[in-house]
């Protein structure tokens, strides 16, 4: 048996809605600006260019309900209300046609971004890791399985802070589809069962202090919740 320096850190999982199994989470992908409208609020115009990525550490995972410290070194803290898709078979060099069935289920996810430090990132030519991929900063529901809802393509997606709506739109205006998102990344790595990929957020992001309290909802996948707590 190996033995450790230090006890290995815990492994990153999923409860999946209505099972006692886990989805064990290997690798988080984020597609960048993959609604045009959000694309526009952002300072850019939209276009079919192939979508861009980053990703975010399996540690950032924080369950729907939690309350999470406003982050830290950031002080325009953001919301960004998305569908998460699952992995559950190896995507390698895949076709959008074949792409759909590597799909496990789907989640409601909030990409949490520290906008303040992405934003003087990109503005310097520098990668994005400190405005994306930070403690707390992947939150995610419970995993709902195709199997029981199907491949969602259009529907509501909102977000309301406080009880007041802030981000509402409809999955048929993702600019790439789910099976284009897995099929395009599988040209780049060999994508894997526990492979998460946040697809991205539509228009109306905006800040959250501590106290406030965001919820979410995608037709047919579910909801999320989070609290915002005081700084550390
Ligand atoms: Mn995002």
């Amino acid at each position: 048996m190996t033995s450790y320096i230090f006890p290995p850190a815990p492994q990153a999982a999923v409860p999946v809605r209505g099972s006692p199994q886990q989805y064990a989470v290997s690798r988080i992908f984020c597609v960048g600006r993959n609604y045009a409208a959000h694309a526009r609020e952002m300072g850019f115009d939209p276009d079919r260019e192939p979508p861009f990525y980053f990703n975010k550490t399996p540690i950032d995972l924080v369950p729907s309900g939690a309350t999470v410290p406003y982050p830290l070194g950031s002080q325009n803290y953001h919301y960004e209300m998305e569908l998460v898709i699952a992995l559950g078979q190896p995507a390698f060099r895949v076709a959008p046609e074949q792409a759909q069935a590597c799909v496990w289920g789907y989640a409601c996810g909030l990409d949490m971004t520290r906008r303040d430090l992405q934003i003087k990132s990109r503005e310097m030519g520098r990668p994005w890791d400190f405005g994306k991929d930070f403690e707390q900063s992947a939150v995610i529901s419970e995993l709902v399985p195709a199997s029981a809802i199907g491949h969602p393509t259009r529907g509501a997606i909102q977000l309301s802070v406080n009880g007041q709506l802030r981000q509402n739109a409809d999955l048929k205006d993702l600019i790439w589809s789910v099976p284009e998102i897995v099929a395009n990344l599988s040209h780049y790595y060999h994508l894997q069962p526990g492979d998460l990929i946040y697809t991205g957020t539509p228009e109306g992001v905006g800040a959250v202090q501590p106290g406030d309290h965001i919820t979410g909802r995608i037709d047919g996948v579910g909801e999320i919740a989070l609290t915002i707590g005081q700084p550390e």
